[in-house]
């Protein structure tokens, strides 16, 4: 029981904890935190964010008593880091020494650009706030203080969904981006298909992203997956979508050629009208085309946002046998593309395919001496 060494009147929960928030080669700002052990990592970012403001952070570093550096980028991990930085209070104390600073080093990104790819401007968001944070002392200016915490989770919060409302039922399935689970919404009684992809990337790109997602709110057609909202938890961005009990197309083996003619009837519509609104889908394959008990297709996993997909594509792994030649190669990508990939989508047998770009890859790396 760590904070039971702070004796009687002095447990760990009413130490006045200093945490010195290192900026490279402009010295140091120093903040005082009165409820240090129920310091949120969120909380930590937005103090560093009032002080850097010209960078985006998401995550920052301690030094442990080797010196090395620690990186912190969850609520877990700063509980690891208050709990050994009040390990070595303990010491300081017994030690009769004077009480060091809790040192993090903030660890900038660059800034994200202004449009999107379909040109459309992006909006951010971030207005001015009202209200200063309650956790940070006189230490900062309080003219830096421009968003408060609950504010900015309101910003991380897209719709009316969020964590503590959400009961995560089954595994639904994994892909290249994250897994699905079928989740229960409890206000609502709804049930939900709740996407969740791990992102390290910056508070700025999360804002972005839930700027972007935005669109989603707006589409309105019965051949696109219902959108109920997202948020960020961390580095996760959960994606809160209408529950389809059939499931995907990827699992249904002989599909009777007149059903396989309605569907790609409704996949054609869906697209038309993403199209319609200036939206290509990106990735168009059997596991994004949803179906229901009630005999309705639907699409979803459309490329909607700029900064999601580029964010999921970076830790993309392998080669996906419905992707246009031009798109493999890094060109243009367009409208043809989407249909390209519907094309193939249709295509039987599409094992063939799947052998013929294996084939391609082996041979590629054969020739490159991998
Ligand atoms: P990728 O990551 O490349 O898109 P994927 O589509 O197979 O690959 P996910 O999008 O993560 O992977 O989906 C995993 C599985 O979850 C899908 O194959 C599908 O069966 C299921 N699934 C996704 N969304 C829903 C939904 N709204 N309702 C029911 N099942 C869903
Ligand atoms: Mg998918």
């Amino acid at each position: 029981m760590l904070w039971l060494a702070f004796g009687p009147f002095h447990t760990m929960e009413n130490q006045v904890l200093v945490i010195r928030i290192k900026i490279p080669n402009r010295g140091a700002v120093d903040w005082t935190v009165n409820s240090g052990p129920q310091l949120l990592f969120r909380d930590v970012l937005d103090v560093i964010g009032q002080v850097l403001p010209e960078a985006t952070t998401t995550a920052f570093e301690y030094e442990d008593e080797d010196g090395d550096r620690i990186t912190v980028r969850s609520d877990e991990e700063m509980k690891a880091m208050l709990s050994y930085y009040y390990s070595t209070v303990m010491e300081q104390q017994v030690n009769g020494q004077l009480i060091e600073p809790l040192q993090i080093f903030p660890r900038a990104c660059k800034p994200p650009g202004e449009r999107n790819i379909h040109g459309l401007k992006v909006n951010t968001r971030a207005g001015p706030s009202q209200h200063s944070s309650p956790a940070v002392s006189d230490a900062l200016p309080s003219n830096s203080l421009k968003k408060s915490s609950a504010e900015l989770k309101k910003i991380l919060a897209n719709g009316q969904m969020n964590e503590q409302d959400i009961r995560y039922r089954d595994t639904l399935g994994h892909g290249n981006g994250g897994t699905v689970y079928k989740a229960y919404h409890v206000p609502s009684g709804k049930t939900l298909a709740v996407k969740v992809i791990l992102l390290d990337i910056t508070l700025e790109l999360q804002k972005q992203i839930m700027s972007e997602l935005e669109i989603l709110y707006k589409c309105d057609s019965s051949y696109i997956i219902g959108f109920y909202g997202a948020f960020f938890v961390e580095n996760r961005i959960s994606i809160c979508t209408e529950f389809m009990d059939g499931g995907s197309l990827d699992v249904y083996r002989k599909i009777p050629e007149h059903v396989l003619g309605r569907i790609a009837v409704a996949v054609v519509k869906g697209l038309t009208y993403l199209w319609s609104l200036k939206i290509l889908h990106r990735d168009v394959k059997p596991s994004n085309m949803l179906v229901n008990t009630r005999g309705q297709v639907k699409l979803c996993d459309f490329g909607v946002s700029t900064q999601l997909v580029n964010s999921i594509a970076k830790t993309y792994v392998g080669t996906n046998a419905y992707m246009a030649p031009e798109r493999i190669s890094g060109e243009q990508y367009g409208i043809h593309s989407d249909v390209w990939s519907l094309g193939i989508s249709f295509m039987e047998p599409l094992q063939l395919l799947q052998c013929i770009v294996d084939e391609h890859a082996k041979t590629a790396k054969r020739k490159a001496g991998t």
